[in-house]
């Protein structure tokens, strides 16, 4: 399925610099960010946060069969990442040497084109991770 325009334009703040929020009661981290803390409910006070892009990986897969405007990236890798500050996000790793790939691998933010529709379709740019 290809994304909305409008879906993009709402979550760029979160796919150009990690922009999630936390709780100022309990400190719980969110990404991405939510209306209502899951553990203080209404007592929690959401503060916006940006990530600092720092992680692990928790776990991986390789992807041979791709979503439709990825189909050139074939094959790549996707993780989930534990990120430094708590929350887990599914990320694709710009490495494509499974050698190198390893749960517990440090791996960090990156700023990359992420796909684009037709030749003169809208370039669409979001966050990958790289092994540090
Ligand atoms: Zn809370």
């Amino acid at each position: 399925m290809v994304e909305g325009i409008a879906s993009i334009w709402r979550n760029i703040p979160q796919r150009y610099r990690l922009e999630g929020n936390y709780c100022e009661n309990c400190g719980t981290a969110y990404f991405p960010p939510r209306v209502v803390c899951v553990k203080c409910r209404r007592q929690g006070k959401l503060k916006t946060k940006i990530f600092c892009g720092k992680g692990k990986i928790e776990t991986y897969t390789k992807v041979y069969t791709a979503p439709t405007g990825l189909e050139l990236e074939v094959p790549y890798y996707l993780a989930i990442i534990n990120l430094s500050e708590g929350p887990s996000i599914l990320g694709q790793l710009v490495e494509t040497d499974s050698e190198k790939i390893k749960i517990g691998s440090n791996v960090e933010f990156i700023f990359r084109k992420m796909r684009e529709d037709g030749e003169e379709g809208l370039i669409q740019y979001g966050y990958k991770f790289k092994i540090v």
